[in-house]
């Protein structure tokens, strides 16, 4: 059994701003967790320094236009992109060896190498556009890493869980039209959040339509309402789609502590759901997972969540959880309405 922990210093140098919440200390304070759990003494946990990957696999999901300005930016010491992105001169290395690193991970598990892995990264991915820096993110790595399973290793499905307090706006953007990838979402509802997309009714488009299931949750929705979207959503989605990988954008601000969201998820929950990915790997995908770290603005919570995530990942005992923390009956009351609009939508392709 080995977990790959997917890292490079450079994910620290990136910076959008001083005192930003999207801040390189929250990879710190995951390693320091990692570390202070004896995670990388254990020998099941590999560290791996990611590579730069071939560019083509970045510009099949981005604006090549796009990528060379983010270069040139970080060439130049940094500068202003758009309302909530900026670089500085380690951006550019960082992102694309983010992006590396995931097509490095899911390299190594296809030739299993590794079992599964984590990727400890930054920036984040799943809000970036095509051709713009949005939501924090740069390059989406999640999809690079998807795109890559897909027509550099010939899968025909791919699923992509987002458990991310935000909607993955880039990813399902990328994989809209097609049925390769089935993107599972579940967010805090577009009303009342960035970046306002990811109602239910958006479901795909041609042979894409219904391989892409938006989850739009009340805000303060908990373990409970995800129980419940487990049950009856992503289990029998899975289920029905039989994925031959499994990738997760793992956005730990769907904490109830997190500082810049309103979902109600303690770390029992989220692990709730690592522990129910990883059997939903097991007995379509050979066990082929990987998790990329998107949001998370809680510096503890990151650090307790990853750390748990690697248990996970690796078969122990999860530490860190016993928080109390429950949702109000109007968040589990709206979850099975919510539920019942989705199966409604999907009815005769993959419910
Ligand atoms: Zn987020």
């Amino acid at each position: 059994m080995t977990t790959d922990l997917v890292y490079h210093e450079v994910f620290t140098k990136h910076e959008i701003s001083p005192g930003h919440p999207e801040s390189p200390e929250r990879l710190r304070t995951a390693m320091k967790y990692i570390d202070g759990a004896g995670l990388l003494k254990a020998g099941d946990i590999r560290l791996v320094t990611p590579e730069p990957p071939d560019l083509s696999e970045i510009y099949a999901l981005h604006d090549r236009r796009y990528i060379t300005d983010i270069r040139e930016k970080s060439r130049r010491g940094g500068g202003f992109f758009t309302l909530d992105t900026a670089v500085n001169a380690f951006t550019y290395e960082a992102m694309v060896l983010a992006a590396g690193g995931g097509i490095g991970a899911v390299d190594r598990i296809m030739d299993g190498k590794s079992n599964n892995a984590y990727i400890l990264c930054r920036p984040p991915g799943h809000h970036a556009e095509y051709d713009s820096a949005l939501g924090f993110c740069f390059v989406n790595n999640i999809a690079v890493a998807a795109n890559h399973l897909v027509t550099k290793r010939k899968l025909d499905r791919v699923m992509i869980i987002d458990y991310d307090a935000h909607h993955g706006n880039g990813t399902q953007r990328a994989f809209y039209s097609t049925n390769k990838v089935l993107y599972v979402t579940m967010h805090q509802d577009g009303r009342t959040i960035f970046p306002g997309s990811g109602f239910p009714d958006e479901i795909g488009t041609g042979e894409g339509k219904g391989y892409t299931v938006n989850l739009s949750m009340y805000p303060g929705a908990g373990d409970k309402s995800y129980d419940v979207v487990f049950n009856r959503i992503v289990e029998p989605l899975a289920k029905a789609y039989k994925p031959q990988f499994v990738l997760v954008s793992a956005g730990f601000d769907c904490h109830f502590q997190d500082t810049l969201t309103s979902m109600g998820l303690t770390n029992s929950g989220i692990s709730m759901m690592n522990r129910r990915i990883k059997a939903i790997a097991q007995q379509n995908a050979q066990g082929r997972l990987a998790f990329f770290l998107e949001g998370g603005y809680n510096l503890d919570v990151v650090g307790s969540a990853s750390q748990n995530l690697l248990e996970e990942l690796c078969g122990r005992e999860i530490t860190k959880h016993g928080e109390s923390h429950s949702e109000s009956d109007i968040c589990t009351r709206y979850t099975g309405d919510l539920v019942k609009v989705i199966e409604k939508n999907l009815e005769g392709i993959l419910l």
